[in-house]
């Protein structure tokens, strides 16, 4: 649910009416909602009430300072994958003893701030990163709280791009190798053993794949514990899916849960939990201008004044997002249109196919932008990356200025001569 919502045929955010943000801000701009992300982000909390738990938000998702510093206010952790995601926690306000620090490339520089800042734990991927991770700990004199990303090999049955609990994906050690590595762990001077992890994929419709890696999980777990290794956290990652298309059904964080729980029945772990795009997802939308309706002999096109680079999901996913007007009913009639960007690639549209009423001149709203949209713009083409805004009730912030052409620019330097 977000609050997003038509009011006399005018879309509104929250309490304020859209039009009133594009007269201010213009378009490109992605707006975002404050109660639907605090919402979203309470789903998760208190579908884990019964139990010791921490909700890490995933920072790659929406990573905008104004968006970490609601979710931190709650309580919320951060799950990151670079240094500068935990520089953005930080400047937010977040707590670093919350945050788990996941990916397959940390740097030495990434793991010896970490280490400084004192995050809750280090998400390992590979033997090379443990190794490493160990010899930086011992330089900077602390131990390292570390849980194992363990790949259970199962099918996320997801959009192979962000399928990542497969054998054959990059991330995570497979389980079979996994207790090895545990034992040589727990023989590592400045490897504190804390807890073990998993993340199999993104936009999961269902918890049994999870429910699937869980119980792998869990195995190990016992087989770890019979062995003397005992085991504090169990991070079962992000990847619950959510509506993009009306109608679309997905589990409720509580209904996702369930089974899980179910599974871990009345064990002690602490439950970690990462989810990204079921908290900013569906909290954001992103504003665009129809410039021109082009009617050929087999499509009509909408060509609007966003583009790939300010929302690559449907080029690099074919994802789908609804395209809704800003204003209902306008009077045209309605005609098959894809809606496409400016931008020199055929792969550059927004979503092909839409049944719309509409004119040049008018706004279209993309829903579910506020995920993987503006932490995945580029200024492909050179075009400045769009406008943030934040919706609180009625009030408007805008949380990150449109990028003028200077600021895109500015870390350029003309070569001294050539002759
Ligand atoms: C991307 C990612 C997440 C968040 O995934 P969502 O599908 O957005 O919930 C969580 N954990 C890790 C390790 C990730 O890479």
């Amino acid at each position: 649910m977000d609050y997003f919502h038509y009011h006399d045929g005018h879309l509104h955010a929250e309490d304020i009416d859209i039009r009133e943000i594009v007269k201010a801000w213009g378009t490109p701009c992605y707006v975002y909602s404050r109660a639907t992300l605090e919402r979203h982000w309470r789903a998760f909390d208190s579908a884990l009430s019964g139990r010791r738990h921490l909700v890490c938000y995933a920072v790659k998702a929406n990573s905008n300072l104004s968006v970490l510093h609601i979710l931190g206010r709650l309580g919320s952790g951060f799950d990151i994958v670079s240094g500068g995601e935990l520089e953005r926690v930080l400047l937010a306000g977040g707590d670093p003893g919350k945050v788990v620090f996941s990916g397959v490339g940390k740097t030495a520089d990434e793991m010896r701030i970490a280490l400084e800042q004192g995050i809750r734990c280090f998400n390992v991927e590979s033997y090379g990163e443990l190794e490493l991770l160990n010899k930086i700990a011992a330089q900077s004199g602390r131990q390292a709280p570390v849980s194992i990303r363990v790949n259970p090999d199962v099918d996320a049955g997801t959009h192979p791009y962000i399928s990542t609990g497969l054998k054959e994906n990059k991330f995570g050690i497979d389980i079979e190798t996994a207790f090895d590595v545990y034992r040589d762990a727990a023989d590592m001077p400045y490897i504190n053993i804390t807890g073990i992890d998993c993340h199999i994929g993104s936009q999961l419709t269902d918890s049994s794949p999870l429910s699937a890696s869980l119980e792998r999980l869990l195995l190990l777990v016992s087989r770890l514990e019979q062995n003397g290794i005992s085991i504090h956290h169990i991070d079962i990652g992000g990847g619950l899916g959510i509506p993009y298309r009306p109608g679309d059904r997905m589990p409720s964080p509580e209904e996702y849960m369930h089974p899980l729980l179910e599974l871990l029945g009345e064990s002690s772990y602490e439950i970690i939990i990462e989810p990204g795009r079921a908290i900013a997802g569906n909290a954001g939308i992103l504003l665009t201008n129809i410039l021109y309706l082009k009617e050929t002999e087999t499509r009509n096109f909408a060509i609007v004044d966003s583009a790939m680079n300010d929302l690559l999901r449907p080029a690099l996913y074919t994802a789908w997002h609804d395209i809704i007007p800003v204003q209902q009913s306008s009077g045209e009639s309605a005609k098959i249109y894809d809606v496409v960007g400016p931008v020199c690639e055929t792969g550059d549209f927004i979503g092909k196919e839409r049944r719309l009423a509409i004119k040049p001149g008018e706004t279209l709203a993309v829903r579910s932008a506020g995920a993987y949209g503006f932490t995945m713009s580029s200024n492909y083409n050179s075009r400045p990356r769009p406008a943030e805004i934040l919706v609180d009730g009625n009030r408007i912030h805008e949380i990150r200025r449109r990028e003028s052409f200077d600021e895109m620019l500015r870390l350029e330097q003309p070569i001294p001569s050539l002759d």
